[in-house]
């Protein structure tokens, strides 16, 4: 059902409270005074009930209970703060008669106070009633210096006509359509994100309600404490020149995306017993699989250590610079981590961002930072009220993503205290124990000897399930309390196969639990073994199988699995997270244990490839509005000489067979200013030093680039994301970001020719290499050395030992006349079929 009403102009507030009103000039506190919260009027009470002045939503309802923020139906937001520096009451003489989230009518109480009290007890009885959102709204007309009460009118307002696009939003008629929610899994937070990230191309204000809810559809946040079930009746309500395009775009995004849903597996199954079922069976606790495996080790509690939260705020303005800083502090380090490791963990990352960034979120820790709180509280206020509503809704998937917002909360407050987060030192073989565990927890012990996962929150969704399935650690979620009574360095058993934990099993159960371990490790060594002989295609053609590495402890380990080498060693872990650059030596002694640790096999080492989505902590770059197109790669490298010399000189100390490797070179000019500095450096040595080939400009010059450089490396992330100019980190558009498209394959053919002609190697560093239907394609166009995660080698060894070269530039020469990446992925499925193939 569709119909449209007139756009009412103006609106009005009325006066919420017995009292004299007075211009905001007169609160004697320059924060009201100087409308730093907004532009209002104060009113000096007599009445003691804070009453609404309009219908709305309360949007913030501070502990302390001293203050309100109504959002009004048609967006604007009102903040009635009762007194001033009344916060510090702590609740004394306040008494809330609604709840956060609470829909009002105009006239109904929200809140009591002791009048008498905080006459002794507060700085000013004035209480400002300020509009926080004034960029959208401009008081049109205000009443002061007389007598109000309850219902009388205080202030109109008018969506704010300064600009073109509000003026335009104020006169446009209002869309509705009314659906019923076909997501099978409900408005969760995959399609509330990628909702949310629609709306942005359209200039409407849209809505969407579901029962007594509304949320605003560009916070995902928002979207998913709707709590929109399937078959749920659901309006969307939009207001602008593109209101109508807007909701049939959303809609059908969220038929798209029904599709999707319909079409995809189902989620793995449960473990077999819920988690509040436990055992009967002595020392056996319960769990949801979480991430599959069998391990035998001690059980270790995480300790929880606590960030410092400062209760007292410094005054609105100090507090929200202070809560600015913290975010785009956490921005940082998680946009740096999000660049890199393996995709989970960067689709966790990305989607911690979104977060990060929600308007929602954003504006509640802002209304509780004006109504009087510390940039903590009002941060974890936010936090918590959003994550009460996600747990509120009775739908384990929306409950899951409350760690989320936990784990967000925790690094927040971190960066508002200024110390780091812990970082655990677990011995080997440890099950950690936790109650719940928070991604950033779990990426903080990557890399350590962590035999599996226990948490007694959680679930087979959650993040922390994703990110054990890509560690290849077992883990069980959903244990219940019961878990946390485990004592700390008891012997376990964790068979998240049959969702069991066995504390202090007995002898017949440890022998039982190493012969099938015994079990699993023979097949994997048989898997090594054969993953040790030379890449290479059934009929001889070589194909070099490399390691992609982030890490110096990585190394060791990618030998194990086959690798020939490493074709991609990122240094950004040297430099990031950190106050000043790692030195000279420092780097050549990280490289030189790579070296050790390859024995005798390639190195090759690119750059720093920081700036864009990596910037570096000590050595900030201007803000950007298109990092993605500024100072990143080469291009930051040549423009801080200093530290691009003292990488390079602890590169050319390596004893071994190294090579330098230049990410985002564009072209020659690139390619000879690192040249220079190597041959300053080194004048003696002959170092190989290639380029990758990450942007169109260098593959359409590779036949120059071949002829200078010594290897080219293609970086197929980045070429990918700007052949197709679709921002790598684009949760929408992240289906489509495929490397397979025709376009990038034809470059890609490009590089392979131009290579050849050249007599100079190519290869593929870029995710592209491990895609078991792109193997062919890459080597039919010419490629012949592929560097993939370490764990990916055995497995593409294994399809490369099951193709020929002529199939492959069969499926090559085919491939680049198709017209899009499905077209070439089911054409290769078709003549090539691959097990272990994406669908
Ligand atoms: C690439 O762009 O393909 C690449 C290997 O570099 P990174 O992913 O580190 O940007
Ligand atoms: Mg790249």
């Amino acid at each position: 059902m569709k119909l449209v009403r007139a756009e009412v102009a103006t609106f009005t507030l009325e006066a919420p409270l017995a009292g004299w009103a007075a211009p905001l000039d007169e609160a004697p506190d320059p924060v009201f005074a100087g409308r730093m919260l907004g532009d209002g009027v104060a009113i000096d009470p007599i009445g003691q009930t804070l009453h609404a002045p309009c219908d709305g939503t309360v949007f913030g309802l501070p502990a302390s209970r001293h203050a309100v923020t109504l959002r009004a139906d048609n967006g604007a937001e009102i903040l009635m703060h009762v007194g001033l520096e009344t916060v510090a009451l702590g609740g004394e003489g306040f008494e809330a008669h609604v709840a956060e989230g609470a829909r009002v009518r105009r006239g109904q109480p929200l809140l009591s106070f002791d009048l008498d009290l905080l006459a002794t007890r507060a700085r000013s009885l004035l209480t400002p009633i300020v509009v926080t959102n004034g960029d959208a709204f401009e008081i049109v007309e205000r009443t002061t210096g007389r007598e109000v009460r309850p219902g009388d009118p205080l202030i109109t307002l008018r969506p704010l006509a300064g600009t073109a696009a509000r003026a335009e939003l104020s006169e446009a008629a209002m869309v509705v359509e009314e659906l019923v929610m076909p997501l099978p899994h409900g408005l969760h937070a995959r399609p509330a994100a990628r909702l949310a990230a629609r709306a942005q191309a359209f200039r409407a204000e849209i809505e969407v309600a579901a029962g007594p809810r509304r949320a605003d559809v560009r916070s995902a946040v928002a979207l998913m404490t709707l709590g929109a079930g399937h078959g749920q009746a659901v309006r969307l309500s939009a207001r602008g020149a593109d209101g109508a395009e807007a909701i049939a775009a959303l809609r059908a995004l969220l038929e798209e995306i029904a599709a999707e849903e319909r079409a995809a597996v189902p989620p793995r199954a449960a473990a077999p017993a819920p988690a509040a079922e436990q055992s009967s069976e002595p020392g056996v606790l319960r769990g949801v699989t979480a991430a599959p495996g069998l391990a035998i080790g001690v059980a270790v509690r995480l300790a929880e250590a606590e960030p410092l939260v400062a209760e007292t705020s410094r005054g609105a303005e100090a507090e929200i610079a202070a809560l600015r800083e913290a975010l785009a502090k956490v921005a940082a380090g998680l946009a740096a981590g999000a660049g890199s490791g393996h995709q989970s963990r960067q689709d966790i990352l990305a989607a911690h961002q979104a977060f990060l960034a929600d308007p929602d979120l954003r504006a509640r820790a802002d209304a509780a930072i004006a109504a009087g709180a510390s940039a903590g509280i009002a941060w974890r206020e936010a936090v918590r009220a959003t994550v009460a509503a996600l747990r509120g809704l009775g739908d384990a998937r929306f409950a899951e993503r409350a760690d989320d917002l936990l784990d967000l909360e925790r690094q927040v407050l971190f960066a508002l205290s200024g110390e780091e987060a812990p970082r655990p030192q677990l011995p080997s073989g440890a099950v950690v124990v936790a109650d719940e565990l928070l991604p950033s927890q779990l990426l903080g012990l990557e890399g350590a000897q962590v035999a599996g996962f226990c948490t007694a929150r959680g679930g087979a969704t959650s993040h922390v399930a994703i990110l054990a399935q890509a560690m290849g650690v077992p883990a069980l979620a959903a244990m219940g309390e019961g878990l946390l009574k485990t004592p700390d360095g008891a012997a376990v058993i964790l068979d998240a196969d049959a969702g069991l934990l066995r504390v202090g099993p007995d002898r017949a159960a440890l022998e039982a639990a190493q012969s099938a371990l015994a079990a699993r490790a023979g097949r994997r060594e048989a898997d090594r073994a054969a993953a040790a002989a030379p890449g290479g295609l059934a009929d001889g053609t070589r194909i070099e199988v490399l390691a992609n590495l982030g890490a110096v402890a990585e190394a060791a380990p990618a030998v194990g699995q086959g690798a020939e080498g490493c074709g991609l060693f990122r240094t950004e872990f040297l430099y990031l997270d950190r106050q000043a650059p790692p030195s000279e030596d420092e780097q050549a002694v990280a490289y030189q244990a790579v070296a050790d640790a390859l024995a005798g096999r390639p190195l090759t080492v690119r750059t720093l490839d920081a700036g864009g989505d990596k910037p570096l902590a000590f050595a900030p770059t201007p803000h950007e509005a298109n990092p993605a197109l500024g100072l990143r790669g080469l291009r930051a490298g040549l423009r801080a000489p200093a530290l691009l010399r003292a990488q390079l000189a602890a590169v050319l100390r390596v004893d071994g067979p190294v090579r330098i490797l230049l990410p985002m070179v564009n072209d020659l000019t690139d390619l000879r200013a690192a040249r220079r500095v190597v041959a300053e450096l080194a004048p003696g040595r002959a170092v190989p030093v290639g380029v990758m080939v990450e942007t169109p400009a260098a593959a359409l010059l590779a036949d120059q680039l071949a002829r200078e450089a010594d290897f080219l490396s293609l970086g197929t992330n980045d070429l990918t994301q700007y052949v197709l100019a679709m921002d790598r980190e684009h949760p929408e558009l992240a289906p489509r970001l495929d490397g397979l498209h025709p376009a990038v394959l034809r470059l890609i053919g490009r590089v392979g020719e131009a290579c050849a002609a050249a007599g100079k190697p190519a290869s593929v560093c870029g995710g592209l290499a491990a895609d078991p239907l792109a193997a062919p394609l890459l080597v039919g166009l010419g490629v012949r050395s592929l560097s993939v995660a370490p764990a990916a080698v055995p497995g593409l060894k294994a399809r490369l030992r099951a193709l020929d070269l002529a199939a492959c530039e069969a499926v090559a020469r085919a491939a680049v006349d198709l017209t899009s990446a499905e077209d070439v992925r089911a054409m290769v499925r078709e003549r090539l079929p691959a097990s272990g193939a994406p669908a």
